[in-house]
């Protein structure tokens, strides 16, 4: 046991802290700039940090793979200075990886102040690049599992066609109707996460949280994932 484990919430604290978090964030940052209002989340999460949690943001080199991490003792989160390099190679747009990379950050801000602070923490690294030590794995899960809810509010997801489409097909037992939508899954998510300007990886992740896909990671390129539909059947047969 970890003298940091004092920090550590289930999966539920997560998305509920993420949600709360996110309204009160953007209340705050509404009050300052109200011309705002009706922005996305991942619109605002840039200006969040930097006025409502007076964090900085700067850039730094780093390993192409390391997108981005969080110093608390300066209150500066440090992006990869060539990330639009990694945005190109990832066939994302580079204000999308900013955007979700921050909100990453943000999580690590919001969730894990004890076990991070006055430390200078390399925090998110890409594809391959995971630490040995576990609890670093489910920080990483975690700051990941936030940005997901932070940047996908629930009540705007399911406004979407396309949740709706998923949720009424969750409950089906046609199984040739599910097969020919878990082969869509994955544009309907691209179509999700440019509608939320977030990646689609985020978007997956973010579909997953609210339970309406099971994602699976690749094994090679962890950027990989595939995705399926989270049916009635499946959850019997695992849960
Ligand atoms: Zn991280």
């Amino acid at each position: 046991v970890s003298e940091f484990n004092n920090d550590v919430l289930s999966r539920e604290d997560i998305v509920d802290k993420a949600q709360r978090d996110r309204e009160e964030l953007v209340e705050k940052l509404l009050e300052i700039y109200p011309r705002l209002a009706g922005r996305l989340p991942a619109e605002l999460v840039a200006d969040i940090i930097f006025d409502v949690c007076d964090w900085g943001i700067a850039t730094d080199h780093l390993n192409p793979r390391q997108y981005a991490y969080c110093d608390f003792s300066s209150k500066r989160i440090f992006l990869n200075s060539k990330l639009s390099a990694t945005a190109r190679k990832l066939k994302v747009e580079e204000m999308c990886l900013r955007r979700t990379t921050l909100a990453h950050e943000l999580g690590h801000i919001r969730l894990h102040p004890s076990e991070m602070e006055n430390r200078d923490f390399r925090s998110y690294l890409g594809p391959g690049m995971g630490y040995d030590d576990s609890r670093s794995d489910q920080r990483e899960n975690e700051a990941e599992l936030y940005a997901a809810v932070f940047l996908a509010p629930k009540a705007m997801l399911e406004e979407t066609e396309e949740v709706i489409v998923l949720r009424d097909a969750i409950g089906l037992n046609d199984c040739k109707e599910i097969e020919s939508l878990n082969s869509r899954l994955s544009s309907i998510n691209e179509e999700l996460a440019t509608r939320f300007k977030v990646t689609p990886n985020l978007m997956s992740r973010s579909l997953e949280a609210y339970e309406l896909v099971i994602r699976r990671q690749g094994t090679r390129d962890s950027n990989a994932f595939r995705l399926q539909l989270a049916t009635r059947k499946w959850r019997a047969r695992h849960e």
